[in-house]
């Protein structure tokens, strides 16, 4: 059994390492057009403020690591530039030398990811605009603050990676403006909910353009300046764009592989493409969005290793699936964990549900023990059924227990309870980690 995997971060690595376990005689061969590997590509804005200080520290396995530890071979600097499906073979080019062979294949994962999207504005090929997307990129920034001790910086976009970078860069002593195009940042989140991370990045200093979009960059070799749909004229030492990622689904297309609605590679639960014995998994996948059964691109690591699990226990005939997801995210925001799961009460809405919501502050432990302070809940449930759709929390980074309380809410959204039910759970109790009515109990019972 020869198994082809192309691309080799979260998801060829981890089908490459299920399916070699599963099958320890058969061979399979990793091909990664990057010189990195196996990276935590969630890591990077860590790397950026140097909070994680080794480059190294974010690098899980290189080749040659992953190779002796999980018996896969890895051709890194090799990128894969055709699939010819009728003799199931690959061509690849190795990138040092520039030279192309064709392999045969069994079976064929794609495993291509993701790509920054650059938008073709006038002035975008000035030094010092940079993005975000792997080691490399980040090793660009890192070096450039290095080097030139910038005082100013521009982020374009305000999803979880702009204000991760924020985070990044203003722990780099760099004041930081963001720019987002949509009249609000976090555009997943709820207005109410996504209004409290901009009061907090703007008591950090933070200057937050919503509802402005970039038209130019301008600067004579580096930028100089973002100008924006609105007139602003922002002046910066560098830029970082973060509108946005785009599949990377060219090598698919091009051997008939189908696509989904979204734009990304249509996959069935065992992660089979429209392609006999050609499989696909990670950030180049659509999903089905376990509440509404609709496909949704949500592209994320903790989705990628999954997938790539599941693709790597069927390549072997083995039973898997992977269900679906809800959208659920985390972030860390300066001093703010901001979670969410399931639907907003805006998609709800959107899908035709008819809802009520409950947003409630509440302790994060006991009031008398040290480093007490407040998160806010917000549960999205269908009226009629009180069914949770959705849920987002935010509240204080190291004490308020944002993950776990989002993770209670996965879990009863995953298991159709309704928002009275959640009384119900026998969650754990002492005064340094909750309160006996913890938040998630009472924005349930509010919203029933
Ligand atoms: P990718 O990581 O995109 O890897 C695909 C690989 O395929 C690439 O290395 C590419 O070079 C290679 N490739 C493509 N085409 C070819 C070809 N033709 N031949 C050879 N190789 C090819 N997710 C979370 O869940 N939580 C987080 O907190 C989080 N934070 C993030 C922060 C940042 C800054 C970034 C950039 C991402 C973050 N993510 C997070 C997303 C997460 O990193 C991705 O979802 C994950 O890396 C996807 O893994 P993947 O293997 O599907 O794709």
């Amino acid at each position: 059994m020869k198994i082809v995997v192309i691309g080799g971060v979260a998801a060829g690595t981890s089908a490459a390492a299920r399916a070699k376990r599963l099958n320890p005689d058969a061979e399979i061969i990793i091909f990664e057009r990057d010189s990195d590997i196996s990276y935590s590509g969630c890591g990077l804005p860590y790397y950026i403020s140097n909070i994680v200080e080794e480059r190294d520290d974010i690098i899980i396995y290189t080749p040659e690591r992953f190779e002796a530890k999980k018996g896969a071979k890895v051709k890194a600097q090799h990128s894969v530039e055709d699939i010819l499906v009728d003799s199931k073979e690959v061509i690849v080019k190795d990138l040092l030398k520039n030279k192309e062979k064709k392999l045969k294949y069994d079976k064929l994962l794609i495993a291509t990811g993701a790509s920054s999207i650059i938008p073709p504005l006038p002035g975008v090929e000035l030094d010092n605009i940079f993005s975000l997307r792997n080691v490399h990129d980040a090793d660009k920034i890192v070096d450039f603050i290095e080097v030139n001790n910038p005082k100013k910086a521009v982020v374009i976009g305000g999803g979880y990676i702009g204000l991760e970078l924020t985070e990044s860069l203003l722990e780099q002593n760099i004041d930081v403006r963001v720019v987002e195009k949509a009249e609000q940042i976090l555009t997943n989140f709820d207005s109410d909910m996504a209004d409290i991370v901009l009061e907090h990045l703007k008591e950090k200093g933070v200057e937050v353009i919503t509802g402005d979009g970039i038209t130019e960059f301008k600067g004579e070799e580096n930028v100089e300046q973002v100008l924006t749909e609105s007139g602003k004229e922002l002046d910066c030492d560098f830029v970082v764009m973060s509108i946005g990622v785009k599949p990377n689904v060219e090598l698919a297309q091009k051997a008939g592989v189908g696509l989904g609605e979204t734009g990304a590679i249509k996959v069935n639960s065992r992660m089979e493409t429209s392609v006999s014995d050609i499989y696909a998994a990670g950030d180049c996948v659509e999903s089905t969005h376990l509440l509404t059964g609709n496909p949704v691109w949500i592209p994320l690591g903790s989705t990628a290793n999954k997938q790539g699990r599941v693709a790597g226990s069927t390549m072997m005939g083995v039973e898997g699936e992977f269900k679906g997801v809800l959208g659920t995210a985390i972030s860390k925001v300066c001093d703010l964990a901001v979670a969410r799961t399931g639907l907003t009460f805006a998609e709800a809405e959107a899908e035709g549900y008819e809802v009520v919501s409950s947003v409630i502050k509440s302790g994060n432990h006991s009031g008398y023990y040290p480093n007490y302070n407040k998160f806010t809940v917000k549960l999205i449930v269908e009226k009629d059924s009180g069914i949770i759709l959705g849920a987002q929390v935010i509240g204080d980074a190291k004490f308020a227990g944002v993950d776990k309380r989002i993770d209670i809410l996965v879990t009863a959204i995953h298991n159709q309870m309704k928002a009275s039910e959640l009384i119900d759970l026998d969650l754990a109790y002492a005064p340094p980690f909750s309160i006996p009515k913890d938040g998630v109990m009472v924005a349930g019972i509010v919203a029933d």
